[in-house]
């Protein structure tokens, strides 16, 4: 299969997306090529806990995810190694006196979600496609370019001059798509005028399975809950800032850095004792107006990328790989080719409604807390008090986060 290069499904891209619409596919008669850049990891993850043993990429995984990584049989590989169930939540407003909790009990759930380094997650999916014979695995390779799609077979270039065909071919390649790129797929996208920063910190006192979110007029920051060993203590930061304050920050001595970020959170986990190394990525909102074109197809950060202060990023990639999947296998079961337009459209008509939402919410919700006008942060305060004390209404918003509404 692998020398021919002819395949049914061509997916560029073996992040957590990719890999699982590798092993979505696998097993259902159908020949798949999953393409990665970056070499692979060999090695097992580090069983250590401790700040030079977190990735600093961890995902607040909704059960909705965590289902479809059962169904995937990889979760047994994720909770073998390590994840944190997080029950608590507790959002705050820097300027006021609005705060709002969820609770899973609220919900009668035993969790409102999980905390997963990214790397175990990959792992785990990665490990369920290596060595499938319905597989080839091609690492380290780059797509140069693709071509086609009406009617015929997509044509798809690697560097270094191996090509292959595939009825359908999913850009899986990240939120700076080269497949996007190539086949002229439209965006639209704005600049948030933020970065975010990344590490992982030891703090005084235990997260209390919380995850802590302080929204500050220069951006949100969350403290994400990870495991400890009963003696210290550790979370994942997501520090989004505006732009300009975020290289400061980074070229911080590790203790002056603690300090600023021990203020940012008002000292709510006590003092912050170290940081792992500091990353930022850049953030940008971007959505393609099309996540289609006959025999391609876009999925998770290729489609859409959201501002990450809620945590939904992944979540809904994995929808998109969860649906496409669907119709790829229904499409399978009619005798319809994976690129056919039809098909694909029904992906995109399922997916594009809620992807959308989310990240309106998402903006709406950045926006808001970035207002300093007075009335605004009365509204913001009083909003919080009042969802607070609503119990319906806090049970629908909860519900919502977990992928459940
Ligand atoms: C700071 C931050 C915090 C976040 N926190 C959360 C969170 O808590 N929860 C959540 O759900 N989401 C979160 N997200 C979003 C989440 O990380 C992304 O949605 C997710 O990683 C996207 O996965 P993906 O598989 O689509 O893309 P990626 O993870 O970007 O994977 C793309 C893969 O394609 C490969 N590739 C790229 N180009 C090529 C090419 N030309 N040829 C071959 N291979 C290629 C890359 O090497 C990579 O392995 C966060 C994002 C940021 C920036």
């Amino acid at each position: 299969m692998a020398e021919t290069g002819q395949y049914d499904v061509a997916v560029i891209g073996a992040g957590i997306a990719g890999s699982a619409l590798a092993a979505s596919l696998s097993g259902r008669g159908m020949r798949i090529a999953l393409v990665e850049a970056m070499p692979l990891a060999e090695e097992e993850l580090p069983a250590g806990i401790g700040l030079e043993y977190f990735d600093a990429r961890v995902s607040a995984l909704t059960p909705r995810s965590r289902r479809l990584l059962e169904d995937l049989d990889a979760w047994r590989s994720i909770a073998g190694y390590r994840q944190l169930p997080y029950r608590h939540m507790t959002v705050w407003d820097a300027e006021g006196t609005g705060q709002i909790e969820f609770d899973c009990s609220e919900v009668d759930a035993p969790a409102l979600g999980y905390i997963v380094e990214n790397r175990a997650i990959v792992k785990a999916l990665l490990s369920r496609v290596q060595g499938a014979p319905d597989i080839a695995l091609y690492n380290p390779a780059r797509l140069a370019a693709c071509d086609g799609g009406d009617d015929r077979p997509v044509q798809i270039g690697l560097e270094g001059g191996e090509s292959l065909q595939a009825d359908l071919l999913v850009a899986a390649d990240g939120a700076l798509s080269r497949v996007r790129e190539m086949a002229g797929f439209e965006t639209r996208e704005w600049d948030y005028g933020h970065r975010a920063i990344v590490a992982s910190v030891e703090l005084e006192h235990s997260h209390r399975e919380t995850a802590w979110q302080r929204f500050l007029p220069s951006g949100p920051l969350a403290f994400l809950p990870l495991p400890g060993d009963g003696q210290r203590h550790y979370c994942s930061i997501v520090w989004s800032l505006r732009e300009e304050l975020v290289d400061d920050l980074l070229a911080l001595e590790e203790a002056a850095f603690c300090r600023e970020l021990e203020q940012a959170i008002e000292g709510r986990l006590g003092g912050i004792f170290g940081s792992s190394p500091r990353f930022a990525f850049p953030l940008r909102q971007r959505h393609a107006v099309d996540y289609v074109q006959p025999g391609i197809a876009l999925v998770a950060d290729a489609a859409h990328t959201i501002h990450p202060l809620a945590g939904q990023g992944i979540n809904l990639g994995l929808q998109d790989v969860a649906v496409l999947a669907e119709e790829i296998l229904a499409g399978r079961e009619r005798g319809t080719s994976p690129g056919e337009l039809a098909l694909l459209r029904r992906y995109q008509r399922r997916r594009k409604g809620e992807n959308l939402l989310m990240m309106a919410a998402m903006d709406g919700f950045k926006r808001l807390f970035e207002q300093q006008a007075l009335p605004l942060r009365w509204l913001r305060n009083v909003g919080m008090r009042g969802v607070d004390q609503i119990a319906p209404l806090k049970q629908q918003l909860i519900r919502h986060a977990m992928g459940l509404g």
